[in-house]
């Protein structure tokens, strides 16, 4: 067992809220989530549990069973949770996936914090999205959070995903909540014409998680007119290059940090120390 900086206070009444995924070693979120209920002066306490996909309805009876005050969700169970919970909201039923759970009385609430989360990190760095070219890649669980809040703001937008049916039928959801938006093939989008005309644009897509991964879009094709944000923490071989071509660029850390106030205002309905998470996020660089 890892030895640990500190121990936080624990009591009789200490509340847990859980991070339920696989792997989850690598997450962030404890620091953040227990600096913060430090920071509230909260008896609550933050813990990773490593749930395998066959054990996960068992992790939802055990949240009931020991009145754990919530949890976050995350890879790979944020879309098969939805059916082991008591209500989902309407925002989290369009994208399918949910990545955070309330226990309200031991009604299971299942909520969507991803995409406000992504929208709150560009609002921090003064980049609105309304009447922008957009590109987003990917047609995952976080790309459906992303492009929900990015059509509903009437950002123009364009999805690009490997496999391109999955981008057509994202795109086929979206239609109708905001400006205009079409699915296309990552071929598609690789040329300078295309690129020349994009604002904003977002990797949704898991490309870039290892190092070696080649960057989905040539670092030549960015010019220093672009915003290009990946929704993964650090730096990936697509920021690098982005950063290299003079673009502006951001990566998930803000999402992450956004997405994680979004949990804590809805487990405790207060409102979260964000400057705490933010630099409890800085300081685990
Ligand atoms: P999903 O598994 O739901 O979707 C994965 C997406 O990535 C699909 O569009 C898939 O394409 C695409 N993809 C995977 N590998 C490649 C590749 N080698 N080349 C091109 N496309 C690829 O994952 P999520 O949507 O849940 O997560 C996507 C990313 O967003 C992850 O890296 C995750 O860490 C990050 N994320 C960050 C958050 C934050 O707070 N910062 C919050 C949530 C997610 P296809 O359909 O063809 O398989």
């Amino acid at each position: 067992m890892a030895a640990v900086e500190q121990v936080s206070h624990i009591s009789g009444k200490t509340r847990i809220a859980a991070l339920l995924g696989h792997p989850v070693g690598h997450t962030l979120s404890p620091r953040m989530q227990n600096a913060a209920f430090r920071a509230a002066g909260l008896d609550c306490c933050y813990v990773a549990f490593d749930v395998q996909p066959s054990s996960l309805p068992d992790a939802v009876l055990g949240m009931r069973a020991l009145g754990l005050l919530g949890a976050n969700v995350t890879i790979p169970h944020k879309e098969s949770v939805l059916a082991l919970l008591d209500e989902v909201d309407s925002e989290a039923i369009f994208i399918g996936a949910v990545n955070t759970i309330v226990n309200r009385e031991g009604r299971l609430c299942g909520y969507n914090t991803d995409g406000r989360g992504f929208m709150r990190s560009l609002a921090d760095e003064n980049i609105a999205a309304a009447g922008k070219q957009v590109l987003l890649l990917g047609a995952g669980g976080a790309a459906r959070a992303v492009g929900y809040y990015l059509a509903r703001e009437a950002a123009e937008l364009v999805i690009a995903n490997r496999t391109p049916e999955k981008a057509q039928r994202l795109a086929a959801d979206l239609e109708g909540l905001g400006a205009g938006v079409k699915g296309v093939s990552m071929t598609d989008i690789q040329n300078a014409v295309f690129l020349d005309g994009m604002d904003i644009i977002i990797n949704a897509t898991s490309a870039g998680l290892n190092h070696s991964d080649p960057p989905l879009i040539e670092s030549s094709l960015f010019n220093e007119r672009h915003v290009v944000c990946d929704l993964i923490y650090r730096d990936t071989p697509l920021i690098l290059g982005a950063r290299h071509a003079g673009a502006r660029t951001l990566t998930g850390r803000g999402m992450l940090l956004w997405q994680g106030v979004l949990a804590f205002e809805l487990w405790t309905t207060l409102p979260a120390p964000v400057d705490v998470m933010r630099k409890a996020l800085l300081d685990s660089r």
